[in-house]
């Protein structure tokens, strides 16, 4: 069985990286999302357990404290770390997973034991008035809070060469094209073809028996 890929998709705030997880999830329903923890506010229409679990700080450091969480970080003033024990699961069981964490996550995680089977992309909104239109667009985010997440796009946005792919979301079917082929293209690497050693031994046999 292959070893299932951890997918980290990190942008800044509004560039598109939730639409288009959801998108490649809905053109590959065998990925699992990491649901995250987090100790920001739903939006409206968010549902615990299904875009984040949501916890009070003290249930988040209880997590953080008992080692459940493989990452945590501070963004925009609230805590948001990903639970382990998913995770390892569905990578057991041969499933890729898609987080959409911020690159302080992606470091950690680059960094953890599970390294090796991490594929990166970062996602570039087309120009900074497009990303702010997005975040006004979104319609779910406060004045204060589209303020504060334009202010730090730049930051995340200066982690883009710590990922192995980058993409510039203009238009999103495009993007979300451009985000199959590199899973496809991830999937079909050699290490990750675990039954093709047997494959090609039997090529030779099936030639040995023709000479
Ligand atoms: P993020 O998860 O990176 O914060 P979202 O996926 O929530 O961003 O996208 C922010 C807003 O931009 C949403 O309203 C979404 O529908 C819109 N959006 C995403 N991609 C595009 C695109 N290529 N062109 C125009 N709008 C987009
Ligand atoms: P939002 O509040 O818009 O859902 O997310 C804000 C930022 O937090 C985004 O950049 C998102 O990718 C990041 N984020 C969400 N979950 C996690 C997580 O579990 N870990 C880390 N490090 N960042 C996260």
């Amino acid at each position: 069985m292959r070893r299932g890929l951890l997918i980290i998709l990190s942008s800044p705030s509004g560039a598109g990286k939730s639409t288009l997880a959801r998108r490649l999830m809905a053109w590959d329903p065998n990925i699992s999302f990491s649901v995250s923890a987090t100790t920001r506010a739903p939006r409206p229409g968010e549902t615990d357990g299904r875009e984040y679990h949501f916890r009070t700080r003290a249930e988040f450091q209880k997590m953080v404290d008992a080692q459940q969480m493989l990452e945590h970080a501070e963004v925009f003033g609230n805590l948001y770390g990903t639970p382990k024990a998913p995770v390892e699961s569905a990578l057991m069981a041969g499933y890729d997973t898609l987080f959409d964490i911020d690159w302080q996550g992606g470091q950690q995680i680059r960094n953890s034991g599970l390294g090796r089977d991490v594929v990166s992309i970062f996602v570039l909104p087309p120009s900074i008035a497009a990303l702010e239109e997005r975040l006004r667009g979104r319609a779910q985010d406060s004045d204060d809070t589209i303020a504060e997440r334009m202010a730090k796009s730049r930051d995340e946005i200066s982690h883009w060469a710590e990922y192995d792919y980058v993409l510039v979301n203009h238009d999103v079917t495009q993007a979300e094209n451009e985000l199959r082929t590199i899973l496809m293209a991830e999937r079909m690497r050699r290490e990750r073809q675990p039954g093709l050693a047997d494959f090609v031994r039997g090529l030779n046999s099936e030639a040995g028996g023709r000479q």
